[in-house]
């Protein structure tokens, strides 16, 4: 029996029910006007003192209480036509009004975009926050954003497979959030930082082509474009080339941003390798963008390919700089495997660059067990280390791994792109504050003395 109120404005001379918060109320002494908000839009319902008893409680009404309103959906006179918003040639007048819910007065407003507000505030009442049209927009991208994602890729013969939140540590160069296990005290499980080791489990079964909307966790210094949590667009093919898997995946993203109404800047995506990167921009990302270009909302892709795939940390060992499970250029592969000229020695990787920022990145992966070995002793790794945390993916090597690769896009850098916003709680329904703290509810917080015994788990003031 609803209706939205958005299509009232095709519905004139006709009774419609709406549903939805008093977006604000303006008395004029003889006439009140409420504009009536619902997900799709706002529209504005007339009381006039003829109807005294609808008039008395419209009254009454404050702003996001929640009404019913049963109404006659009338052609404005000409000089009260509203051209701002799609319902502007209309306006409701009212038969019935009941009252759903009160609300007390607002923490905040929410009928501007919110910038200038305390996080913190924002982030305690995140259910109010997201009731502004800025955040109502970018949370109904990020689900079409993730549909035309997913509708791309059943498309085209793949899976959506699920992987363990609670798991063994999967490095991405992060620390990692652990859990503390009540069946085996003193052991823990670790969120994945990505589903890497599975998804690359799930060629070695056989799958072919999986993909997963897969969330990750890493417990990293807090940024405007980092939190705890993210979510990925997660994909990994079988029998596939670095060529392939970049064609592959530009075809998606140019899919998705163009059926989202975007333009992208310049089709195929430019390639630079690493060091061109370097010499041109001075990193290894960078805008491609004109003033104009930025003005239209237009879209810069470009490819970072040819890595290095080691450099010194900071106590001067060696470590990987995007995944230790990529494999080697073809052509460097000896080099890795006899552990000679490891800083000439370059990665499969391929990061996808978006006006500015690392939006995705992939690489072909080590799909035998010396390959991925290598690479750990690269690192320093000792023997018994390496068979525990990874002995598992050797394992599996050696049982018919097909060579196979893939590619994750950050969801939420996506959204920051396509949105021009900075920050990553701007594209998150409830983001953690920038003191790592979660939005609306208390966490993290104290365990119970029951609890932490269950656990045994004991805490070092
Ligand atoms: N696992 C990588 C990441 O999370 C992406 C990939 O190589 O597919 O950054």
């Amino acid at each position: 029996m609803r209706t939205n109120i958005i299509d009232t404005k095709n519905k004139a001379g006709e009774e419609v029910e709406l549903f939805g918060w008093v977006h604000n109320r303006r008395d004029h002494g003889k006439i009140i006007f409420i504009d009536l908000r619902d997900r799709s839009g706002v529209a504005q319902v007339v009381f006039t003192p003829g109807e005294a008893d609808l008039y008395k409680t419209a009254e009454t009404l404050r702003s996001e209480w929640v009404i019913r309103i049963v109404g006659k959906v009338a052609q404005r006179p000409e000089k009260m036509v509203n051209k701002e918003i799609p319902t502007g040639d209309i306006e409701i007048q009212p038969i019935k009004l009941e009252i759903l819910n009160e609300s007390e007065t607002m923490p905040f407003p929410i009928d501007n975009d919110g910038y200038d507000i305390d996080e913190e505030v924002r982030l305690k009442y995140r259910y109010l926050d997201l009731r502004r049209s800025r955040l109502q927009r970018n949370i109904k991208l990020r689900s079409d954003f993730i549909e035309k994602t997913r509708q791309f890729l059943f498309s085209k013969g793949f899976l959506e497979i699920e992987t363990p939140i609670l798991s063994a540590p999967t490095p991405e160069g992060s620390r990692d959030f652990v859990v503390p296990s009540r069946l085996n005290p003193g052991k823990f499980f670790a969120l994945p930082q990505s589903p890497q080791q599975y998804k690359q489990l799930l060629m070695v079964a056989g799958f072919e082509k999986y993909f997963q909307i897969a969330r990750c966790f890493r417990d990293e210094d807090l940024r405007a474009d980092r939190g705890f949590e993210h979510t990925q667009i997660d994909l990994e093919m079988s029998f596939v080339n670095q060529e392939e898997v970049m064609a592959f995946d530009e075809e998606m993203i140019t899919s998705v941003v163009e059926s989202l109404g975007y333009q992208i800047k310049e089709k195929p995506f430019p390639v630079f390798t690493y060091q061109e990167s370097m010499e041109k921009f001075g990193a290894d990302k960078f805008d491609l963008r004109s003033e104009e270009d930025k003005k239209n909302g237009i879209l810069a892709y470009a490819w970072v390919k040819d890595f290095p795939f080691f450099e010194k940390d900071k106590e001067d060992r060696w470590t990987f700089t995007h995944n230790p499970f990529s494999m080697a250029k073809p052509e460097h592969l000896s080099w890795l495997l006899n552990g000679e000229n490891i800083d000439k020695i370059l990665t499969t990787q391929y990061d996808l660059v978006c006006n500015g920022v690392e939006i995705g990145g992939g690489s072909i992966r080590a799909h035998k067990a010396d390959m991925l070995n290598a690479v750990f002793k690269v690192m320093d790794y000792k023997d018994a280390e390496i068979e525990s945390n990874f002995g598992h993916m050797l394992a599996a090597f050696k049982l018919g791994t097909p060579p196979h690769g893939g590619i994750a896009h950050g969801v939420e850098r996506n959204l920051m792109t396509l949105l021009g916003e900075d920050f990553l709680r701007e594209v998150q329904a409830f983001p953690q504050t920038s003191s790592g703290k979660t939005s609306v509810m208390d966490a993290p917080s104290e365990l119970g003395q029951k609890q932490l015994k269950e656990l045994r788990l004991g805490i070092k003031k």
